[in-house]
């Protein structure tokens, strides 16, 4: 339903929970954040923003994370079932909106290959299809761009890697995603309203494009992986 993520210089999971508040309006079952420190740090629960919040402890460290609402389509609202969903060898960690249509298919192939799965979600699929890619590609956004070959059906997606822990790679494919551009740091959010209060400077991806985000500027690319030249707009917000 909702997803904000950010890199950058401060602590991530204060500016996704406020992130998220802002997307409230939208509906949701369940909350969660994953931040990336020496390792990904997650929480997440069944019901509320403010609920995840008593669950975040003061000293959740990291400058790099990603943050989700779910309105579950497929599983029932729980905290196994809320969004980050991680690899098996917790590498990579997903957020997703939208639908894998062919996600029981990907399952049953998974399964039948050893991967033992922790939610019952759909979206579970692309984090162990992109960690099984990022351990034979070089980079996280040629990972993502191949498990996304594979996928029918609509997402806007973030992805953070244990082991590239200065970037956060987002997509879309029918579910709106828009990039932050701060000072020295980037933030990406499925809509605008979970960035206002920290940029006024934002572009919109277009369905079929990735971007690869890192503290100091941002790339997007098309589905052929080649680069795409996008002008900010400013947005014109009473916050
Ligand atoms: N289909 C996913 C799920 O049920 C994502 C739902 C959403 O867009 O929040 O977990």
């Amino acid at each position: 339903c909702g997803i904000v993520a950010y890199v950058g210089p401060r602590d991530a999971a204060p500016i996704l929970l406020e992130g998220l508040q802002r997307l409230e309006y939208r509906g949701y079952d369940s909350a969660g954040v994953v931040v990336s420190n020496r390792g990904l740090k997650v929480r997440k629960v069944k019901g509320r923003v403010a609920d995840l919040a008593k669950v975040v402890p003061a000293r959740f460290k990291g400058t790099l994370g990603i943050g989700h609402t779910r309105w579950a389509t497929h599983g029932v609202p729980s905290d196994e079932n809320a969004h980050p969903h991680l690899s098996a060898d917790e590498r990579i960690a997903v957020v997703h909106n939208g639908i894998i249509e062919n996600a029981g298919e990907l399952r049953a192939k998974l399964e039948a290959d050893g991967v033992v799965f922790a939610s019952e979600t759909d979206t579970e699929v692309l984090a162990h299809l992109i960690a099984r890619a990022a351990d034979e590609n070089d980079s996280l956004e040629e990972a993502v761009r191949k498990t996304l070959k594979s996928i029918v059906g609509t997402y806007g997606i973030a992805v953070i890697d244990r082991e590239r822990p200065g970037e956060v790679v987002v997509a879309r494919n029918g579910s709106p995603i828009v990039l932050g551009i701060g000072e020295k740091e980037m933030f990406a959010a499925s809509d605008v309203a979970a960035l206002v209060r920290y940029t006024r400077q934002v572009v919109h991806l277009e369905d079929g494009e990735l971007a690869v985000l890192k503290a100091d500027g941002f790339h997007t690319f098309a589905s052929d992986a080649r680069e795409t030249a996008k002008e900010p707009l400013t947005v014109d917000w009473d916050a």
